[in-house]
């Protein structure tokens, strides 16, 4: 049984295992807080355990994982504890088996920890979790995907998964990459998100697809920052822009209501913002338009439209968010014609919340044509497109449905929900602020024997830099 339930079993006997959270000695009577990951319920052990039980409830620390049977007693009046969920009640000890004995912990897992160093909450990520906020927003980021998952299918969704080792992608930040033990010299590259698969998905019939999926890029973290993260992606067959945006509000919405009741959505439909305004009004494309920021469960969402799709750097094109997306449909001629470039607009939609950007898509180039303009106008040569979107491009002859989608950062989401300061806090072993996994110690270095077989030397001055 979990202690959730014990509230329905008063005046009867049950057997609860868990963890010891504290222990307070009475001398006639020995008290602990037994937790569960449902929740935590006081435990006394007097005159009813007899010696033995008592004896060995002398012993019990901090973190020691125990099996006890007793008795569901009501506790009187006023001794009550009214901040505990299971406070109105107490087990009688009759029995007790210890399971295991804990070391004593590094930190004290009673508070919310935002007190204790990142390096030894990470160190010791799997006692960090144990803390009730971090089994919160555990379970939060769990109900959010499994609400998400229901819905989708609910919607004729098909969750698809798509490779990690795959090749590098445009997507704007640097790839990870993974020596290929086979074909040595050459590299794969960890997915910066699937959007090449889902547009291949597409071009392959499927329609409608969504994945929870794990994207990486090699940028210097922050915040609301990871090496490696969790998008919701999906992507849609015979779609405009409205359709991408309605299904996605409607989701958010539906999701709100279910996983954060608590929360109140400032306006629905969500406000629309065109890029340009938004500049101007808020000096940012994620505008925080919460009309009260004191007020912690108010969630003000709005899209942000009609970015420039180019922008110039040194003289040279480059995209704004996606090269795969199309031009407005009034802007494709010009597109087309390769003329005035600065003045398309793109079909990219982003979905901001309190601020962050929570997510963007976009209608894609389904006419190969289309998408080759974009990589001349990036300045591309022909072999360079051949050689990196030849298959983009074929698929796309082959007869492409129009297609259009968009991508959540999974976990800012889930942190705004949880009002959690970054995404750390909401994923179960994130990488700490520089990076690493303090825990299992990496990145670190290979063997020798393990280099040979990739046809790999490691530059000695490097190693020394650092
Ligand atoms: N692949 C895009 C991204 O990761 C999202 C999308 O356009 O669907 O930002």
């Amino acid at each position: 049984m979990s202690i959730s339930e014990i509230l329905t079993h008063v005046g009867k006997e049950v057997s609860l295992r868990g963890w010891v959270s504290v222990r307070r000695d009475h001398g006639k009577l020995i008290f602990i807080d037994l937790r569960d990951r449902s929740g935590s319920v006081q435990v006394v052990f007097g005159p009813w355990s007899g010696e033995e039980l008592y004896e060995q409830a002398k012993k019990l620390r901090a973190e020691w994982v125990v099996s006890i049977a007793g008795l569901v007693k009501e506790r009187p009046e006023n001794m009550r504890n009214e901040n505990s969920p299971t406070g109105s009640v107490e087990i009688e000890a009759k029995k007790m088996e210890i399971l295991n004995e804990a070391e004593t912990p590094v930190f004290d897992l009673q508070t919310e920890g935002y007190e204790v160093g990142e390096d030894v909450r990470m160190r010791y990520r799997y006692l960090d979790l144990r803390r009730s906020r971090l089994q919160r927003n555990i379970a939060l980021r769990h109900r959010v995907v499994k609400f998400i998952r229901d819905y989708l299918d609910e919607q004729g969704f098909y969750e698809i998964e798509t490779p990690i080792l795959t090749k590098s992608t445009p997507e704007g930040a640097r790839d990870y990459v993974v020596p290929s033990r086979l074909y040595e010299g050459n590299f794969y590259a960890l997915p910066q998100s699937p959007q090449q698969y889902k547009q291949l998905l597409m071009a392959a019939g499927f329609e409608k697809y969504f994945q929870i999926a794990r994207c990486f890029r090699d940028e210097d973290t922050r915040g609301d920052r990871q090496p490696e993260f969790t998008q919701l992606d999906m992507e849609l067959s015979f779609v405009a822009q409205e359709d991408v945006m309605r299904l996605n509000e409607e989701l958010l919405i539906a999701l709100v209501q279910k996983a954060a009741p608590e929360k109140r959505i400032q306006q629905i439909p969500f406000p629309r913002i065109s890029y340009k305004e938004a500049m101007e009004k808020y000096g940012t494309d994620r505008p925080d338009v919460r009309e009260d920021k004191e007020d912690k469960n108010l969630l003000a969402f709005c899209w942000v439209v009609d970015f420039p799709f180019f922008e110039q750097a040194d003289n040279e094109w480059t995209f704004t968010h996606n090269p795969f997306s199309a031009p407005k449909p009034e802007h494709m001629q010009h597109l087309m014609q390769k003329e005035s470039i600065g003045d398309i607009l793109t079909t990219q939609y982003d979905i901001v919340l309190n601020g962050f950007e929570i997510g963007g898509g976009s209608i894609r180039n389904h006419r190969p044509e289309a998408l080759k303009k974009v990589f001349e106008i990036l300045g591309y040569e022909e072999e360079r497109i051949q050689k990196n979107f030849g298959h983009m491009l074929a698929a796309l002859a082959s007869g492409a449905p129009p297609h259009g989608g968009i991508a959540w950062g999974l976990e800012r989401f889930v942190m705004l929900l949880a009002n959690e300061p970054n995404i750390r806090e909401v994923i179960a072993f994130p990488k700490t602020g520089d990076a690493r996994d303090l825990m299992m110690d990496s990145p670190s270095e290979l063997e020798k024997r393990q280099l040979d077989e990739l046809g790999i030397e490691v530059k000695k001055e490097k190693l020394k830099e650092k």
